[in-house]
């Protein structure tokens, strides 16, 4: 087939009547209706809420009306940008379908659309997308957006000279504009104290929302992804504690996911969602701190976040610049090692030795390219055993990226036979399934990260027992989680807004007495610091700290080991 073929076959018949009649599908006919259309139908989420928010005003018809006009306006003028013949139908389908696709999420999980979400959303993988389908989502898609693609596929653009087209296509924006601006200026007063109140709402309007968020990504992100990364921590070398040292560290860092602090046993919840760390606290003096704040409500921020030298305030939320700690611990010549059981490390662990969990399939723990997370610790000892020597020799920091308590689909993180709260939602449409059943599929998440962790803690206290390795494990989640509190399912809410059950997140330490030893970190002095407002902030620093490598880099003020009087 030549390309010719390819653009002529076929010749859709509306244009030949089009052409026949001299009616030739003007852009104003083509733009007006779908903008009519996508304002109204494809922000259904965003009218039931500003419906409920604005419930006890006089004025709340003009209001609706007068934001109804502007983002009509505004969805013109950015179609009338995008009239070209040979473009428009294709965009025009891209954009019908992300409003479809937005208003399922916000119906089902509350979510709103800002640049991270949607930064998310590019990063994420097809067991992520697998999780996320459902009939309701096929069905949504087919009514906010089968009548809008019908009449674009039906409504093709004719075609003509360009300076014509440039002429209709400016005409159309400033028609656009002009609009939005007189509807704008006359509900001023409204529209903007509903906006400054509710700043969610401009991360709700479809399909302007996903724009934004393409064109942050790209103006903000990708060229800082091209830019070589800052070199940090040039200076780092181990301390005066690996001189003749009997035995090499081996810390493993649990980077966890999507839990919640108000879900842990050990931080209050009424429920025994924690009991094996329970027994760790009470017999092996692990320690629990409890008011620790996530640096971002999602994965992509959050991981890279915790590995970063920058605090969230000194922009450690954004998309890194810097190396990270794994860069360091490597620098100062230490083994580093990250296994993952997700959907990757978010560039994290690029520079340093990876792996996949689901690499080398654990029978009865890894199903349908899925594994839970104590497969982990499968196979640790050859995939110790495979690292640098000379490094290992000197010590071992070993990340473990969990699966930990992912949504939608909970139940899936839990084989049968670790589900101690019954009946559980086996379904990935949140809102189906009673909150009651909701919250046993998310603690029974909790429930099996304490069996992992309890699993790893032994196999670290093995380590110190035979004599291996002078050992320690550090347990922090990634994130909250938001389970039907406020309407809000799942997480990702910017920052700003996020609720307390999204950032505040469990973490637990435990070491070794031979580390406590040779760190001058002792499980007293960690607990000293059990009930300080702490956050990810402090992850960086203290895990240099606590390994004794010694750089410019870590800031003691930010160690929270600092205190307990080492280096
Ligand atoms: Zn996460």
């Amino acid at each position: 087939m030549t390309t010719d073929s390819l653009i002529r076959f076929p010749v859709p018949w509306p244009r030949r009547e089009a052409v026949a009649t001299g009616r030739a599908s003007r852009p104003l006919p083509a733009v007006w209706p779908l903008a009519a259309w996508l304002a109204v139908v494809g922000n259904l989420p965003l009218w039931q809420h500003v419906e409920l928010l604005t419930t006890s005003s006089v004025l709340r018809w003009p209001l609706l009306a007068g934001l109804g006009l502007v983002l009509v306006g505004a969805l013109a003028a950015l179609l009338s940008l995008l009239a070209w013949p040979r473009v428009f139908r294709g965009v025009a389908t891209a954009l019908v379908l992300l409003s479809a696709f937005n208003s399922h999420f916000m119906w089902q999980y509350g979510a709103v659309i800002d640049p991270t979400m949607f930064a998310n959303v590019v990063h994420t993988d097809v067991r992520e997308v697998r999780d996320l389908l459902s009939a309701r989502l096929f069905a949504t898609v087919l009514l906010v957006a089968g009548p809008a693609l019908w009449w674009i596929w039906r409504h093709p653009l004719p075609r003509r000279g360009w300076l014509r087209q440039t002429g209709r296509n400016l005409l159309g924006v400033s028609a656009g504009i002009a609009l939005l601006l007189v509807m704008g200026l006359l509900c001023y007063q409204d529209l903007a104290s509903l906006m400054r109140n509710h700043k969610d709402l401009r991360y709700m309007v479809n399909p302007l929302n996903t724009v934004y968020a393409a064109t942050r990504l790209v103006t903000d992100q990708l060229p800082r992804q091209v830019a070589a990364l800052k070199p940090v921590g040039e200076d780092a070398r181990l301390g005066a504690s690996y001189r003749n040292q009997a035995r090499p560290p081996l810390l493993l860092l649990v980077v966890g996911e999507t839990a919640r602090a108000q879900n842990f046993g050990l931080d209050g919840y009424e429920r025994p969602t924690t009991p094996a760390l329970a027994r760790w606290q009470a017999e092996e003096g692990l320690v629990n701190f409890s008011q620790v704040r996530s640096c971002g409500t999602n994965t992509l921020v959050s991981v890279p976040c915790i590995f970063s030298p920058l605090t969230r305030a000194q922009g450690g939320d954004r998309t890194p610049q810097h190396e990270n700690l794994l860069d360091v611990l490597q620098r100062a010549g230490l083994a580093v090692l990250w296994i993952d059981n997700q959907a990757g490390c978010k560039g994290v662990c690029n520079r340093v030795p990876h792996a996949q969990a689901g690499d080398a399939p654990v029978p009865g723990l890894c199903d349908g390219g899925e594994c839970l997370d104590p497969a982990m610790l499968q196979g640790l000892d050859e995939r110790l055993a495979a690292l640098d020597p000379v490094r290992s020799a000197r010590g071992v920091v070993l990340v473990m990226h969990q699966m930990g308590s992912h949504g939608p689909a909970y139940y899936k993180r839990t084989p049968s036979d670790h589900k101690p709260f019954q009946p559980e939602c086996a379904s990935s449409t949140l809102s189906d399934c009673p909150r009651e059943q909701l919250v046993n599929a998310y603690d029974n998440t909790i429930a099996y990260t304490d069996h992992f962790l309890d699993l790893a803690l032994q196999w670290v206290q093995q380590r110190s027992v035979a004599g291996v390795n002078d050992s320690g494990l550090i347990y922090v989640s990634d994130h909250g989680e938001s389970l039907s509190e406020n309407g809000l399912y799942l997480h990702g809410v910017p920052y700003a807004l996020a609720p307390d059950q999204q950032t505040h997140v469990p973490m637990v330490a435990w070491l070794s007495p031979g580390l406590q030893r040779r760190s001058g970190v002792s499980q007293e002095c960690l607990r000293s610091q059990a009930d300080q407002p702490l956050s990810h902030d402090h992850f960086f620093h203290s895990v240099l700290g606590l390994m004794d490598v010694q750089t410019s880099a870590r800031l003691p003020a930010l160690d929270m080991t600092h205190t307990c009087g080492h280096g």
